[in-house]
């Protein structure tokens, strides 16, 4: 098997996501995060929008005809007069005749109502990891008919290896449906080296993966379900889908989303899942929602008709399940 880096979708993907893997860490280093608080309360920042504009450029000079479906909208930014000068300044780095008004007609090209084919943009995943100088990852995936068929992660701060021991050089990770899931580094010319999950089928070593913020899932009956299951170590701690690159990797067999208590109603949105699951399903693994249920991504911005998310190496993923059932 191997990843077809040449046709024009994986093509253009593989692009646009190393191109916005390394601007977001210069709009980091080279001046303090300025944010927003959205309408819902979460953050975004300067490189959430700036990358968003980018990738809606880029797809409409490269593919006009194509839709895209993103998290930002420009109506907070609109607010901000120094905010949106300092995006439409990293735009205009990359694409010279870029203005304010053009910054964001791209920025709402990402309003697509989601149906039949799109593309899917979570510009900065890990939006709160990315200000902590913790894990981010730029995801865009292209989804067909509620099926996701090609997923990129452009994580600027995960080592080479996908290993989740220390901050790293930063990794693009690739699958396409059918053609297994990919790692390279940053560079240009960088080699594509094959992803498999592990094999582990020992609940004992199995090692479990959470978000960072406490907020984003059930911290508690976390730590309940590793002793469910039998795991003797406790959960690794990160933001992003940079957690689904280090599964497919196999440096780590789970992946829990659980529904924070204090938003029991809480809808994953697509761009949070879509590139994460087809990446750890080519790679050998498996991705269903808590009760077993295939991730559904033809419910409009969210899953709605999914509760939370399992991830695994596929070998430990039933007695994932049977934990999570039996806590209830
Ligand atoms: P993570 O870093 O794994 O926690 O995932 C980051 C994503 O969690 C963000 O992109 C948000 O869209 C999403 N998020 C925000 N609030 C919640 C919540 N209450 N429960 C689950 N996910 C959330
Ligand atoms: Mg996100």
């Amino acid at each position: 098997m191997s990843l077809d880096v040449t046709g024009p979708e994986m093509a253009f993907a593989i692009r646009v996501v190393r191109e916005a893997a390394r601007l977001a860490p210069r709009i980091q280093s080279g001046m303090a995060i300025m944010n927003l608080t959205k309408s819902d309360l979460s953050p975004t920042t300067v490189a959430d929008y700036a990358i968003q504009a980018l990738v809606a450029q880029a797809l409409e000079t490269a593919f006009p005809g194509e839709s895209l479906v993103a998290e930002e909208r420009s109506a907070d930014l609109r607010g901000s007069e120094a905010m949106l000068d300092t995006v439409t300044g990293f735009v205009r780095q990359a694409v010279p005749d870029a203005d304010a008004d053009k910054v964001c007609r791209w920025i709402d090209r990402g309003d697509f109502d989601p149906s039949g084919r799109f593309w899917l943009l979570d510009p900065i995943d890990g939006t709160k990891g990315y200000m902590r100088g913790g894990q981010y990852a730029v995801a865009l995936a292209l989804i067909v008919d509620g099926r996701v068929e090609l997923g990129l992660l452009g994580c600027p701060n995960l080592s080479g290896d996908c290993s989740p021991a220390a901050c790293g050089d930063g990794v693009i990770v690739a699958a396409r449906r059918g053609q297994g899931a990919w790692r390279a580094a940053m560079a240009d010319d960088a080699p594509y080296v094959a992803l498999h999950v592990s094999a582990c089928t020992d609940p004992a070593s199995a090692r479990l993966m959470r978000s960072h913020e406490a907020a984003h899932t059930d911290a508690g009956k976390i730590e309940t379900l590793t002793s469910v299951i039998g795991i003797r170590t406790p959960p690794v701690l990160m933001d992003s889908q940079a957690k689904y690159a280090v599964l497919a990797s196999g440096h780590a067999e789970l992946v829990f989303r659980l529904l924070s208590p204090k938003m029991p109603d809480y809808e994953e949105k697509i761009w949070d899942q879509a590139a994460g699951m087809i990446i750890t399903e080519e790679a050998g693994g498996r991705v269903t929602d808590l009760d077993g249920r295939p991730l559904d991504f033809s419910r409009g911005r969210t899953l709605a008709g999914n509760r939370g998310v399992v991830a695994s190496n596929g070998y430990l993923h039933e007695r994932a399940l049977n934990a999570v059932a039996e806590i209830g």
